[in-house]
């Protein structure tokens, strides 16, 4: 059967799903496909909770990103009228060396963002259930928080159904045309189920898929790299670990770069090491963790948390980021197709900027708004030089 709908939007996960939700708002008819259902367990927006933080560094643009989607999600909060952030404050533990604090404590100051400075003896008296010896000032940003992540990409695909987004939960095959691979500049889309859908335009938000999708183009330009986080069990009563004891926090300056997120929802305090792992599958790799990362994390928790040392894991989770060279997201065109966008590259960081990721996506396919050269394909390297964080 062949049907025809303004968009296409391939992949449920939050790219994708504030893209086909704004779509749709803007008046335009979209489909919106997932092979494995929105914010599934495979996919890089399926886990519990993400943080949303202004600060990135000196990162300006991210910065400003992260302004402009905070308000976003409360009023689809409101909207939707379903919990989906949790305004824990967020709080950076850096010392006098490190470029990073000192960067994004002065462009949030300049974007207006409130934030305090602490001294050490400040989070010390603050926090006295976390120990830092590293650290020498922090920064809290007590406007910030955490979205539930799967709870919240769930709705968004509910509300666009309910605003008139087709959703059909499928696999779709790479862009097609008529004559075959690249024969045309105007491609299709074949589904696992052999239905051909036409639409005006094909956008692929398939996250870690992406590689797998688009081999020649992303094979080496979006590397997806397994990630473990534990939830820990806090002691009987533990409010020490709960907001508003408790921020979200980011130790940055730990070579492992390790943060935290309280204990919310009594799933239990969340804590992950943001360095990149090995290379990973998000179709196929296993979710077991690794026992040699307990004991890392074990190590850790002794000096820094000493009141959860010994807690019970009552949760482990596999994920995977799906990371470009330098961390900036990957948003553009298909190079062989004048119908088909690229939307991806979140890079471990890009869950709280779905909201301005879809509004991009827009007004790129709307209106034909200017690009963003960092979010360009031509931009992507095949080296591994981490820069954005
Ligand atoms: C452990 C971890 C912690 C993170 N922490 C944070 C954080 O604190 N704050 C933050 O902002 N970000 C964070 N991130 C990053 C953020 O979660 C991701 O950048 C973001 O979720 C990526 O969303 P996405 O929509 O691009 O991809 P995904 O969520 O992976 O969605 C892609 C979707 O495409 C579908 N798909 C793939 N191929 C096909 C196909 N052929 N046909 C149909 N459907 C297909 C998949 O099923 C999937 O649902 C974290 C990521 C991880 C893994």
């Amino acid at each position: 059967m062949k049907i025809t709908y303004d968009f296409a939007v391939i992949g449920a996960g939050v790219f994708g799903a504030w893209t086909a939700y704004l779509l749709r708002r803007s008046g335009a008819s979209v489909v919106l496909l997932d092979s494995h259902g929105a914010a599934s367990s495979r996919a890089s927006s399926g886990g519990e909770t993400r943080v949303i933080r202004m600060g990135y560094g000196p990162d300006e643009l991210y910065t400003r990103w992260s302004i402009q989607s905070l308000p976003a999600w409360g009023e689809f909060e409101a909207r939707c009228g379903t919990r989906i952030f949790h305004r824990t404050g967020v709080l950076w533990l850096g010392h006098d060396s490190d470029p990073y604090t000192a960067g994004l404590w002065e462009v949030m100051q300049r974007h207006g963002v409130d934030c305090e400075k602490l001294s050490a003896e400040d989070v010390r008296k603050r926090y006295p259930q976390m120990t830092f010896p590293d650290i020498t000032w922090a920064v809290l940003e007590p406007q910030s928080g955490l979205l539930m992540a799967r709870r919240s990409v769930q709705l968004l695909v509910h509300e666009a159904i309910k605003s008139g987004v087709t959703f059909q939960q499928v696999a779709a095959f790479a862009p097609q045309t008529p004559g075959g691979a690249n024969s045309a500049r105007s491609a299709f889309l074949k589904t696992g189920t052999g239905e051909t859908i036409s639409a005006g335009n094909l956008i692929y938000a398939c996250g870690p898929w992406l590689p797998r999708l688009f081999p020649q183009l992303l094979g080496d330009r979006i590397f997806p790299t397994r990630q473990e986080i534990f939830f820990l069990g806090p002691p009987a009563g533990g409010l020490d670990y709960q907001p508003p004891r408790m921020p979200v926090w980011l130790h940055h300056t730990h070579a492992e770069r390790p943060y935290a997120l309280p204990d919310i929802e009594g799933r239990g305090f969340k804590i992950a090491f943001d360095r990149h792992g090995p290379e990973f599958d998000p179709e196929t790799g296993s979710r077991v963790v690794e026992e040699s990362s307990v004991v890392v994390l074990r190590e850790y928790l002794a000096t820094h948390m000493p009141g959860l040392a010994q807690a019970p894991i009552l949760e482990s989770r596999v994920c995977q980021y799906e990371n470009t060279w330098n961390g900036d997201f990957l948003i553009d065109r298909h190079p062989d197709y004048d119908n088909v966008w690229i939307v991806g590259g979140g890079s471990g960081h890009g869950f709280k900027h779905g909201p301005a990721v879809g509004e991009y996506v827009c007004a790129r396919v709307l209106r034909d708004a200017p690009a963003e050269p960092r979010f360009s394909l031509a931009s992507k390297q095949s080296m591994r030089a981490r820069a954005v964080f």
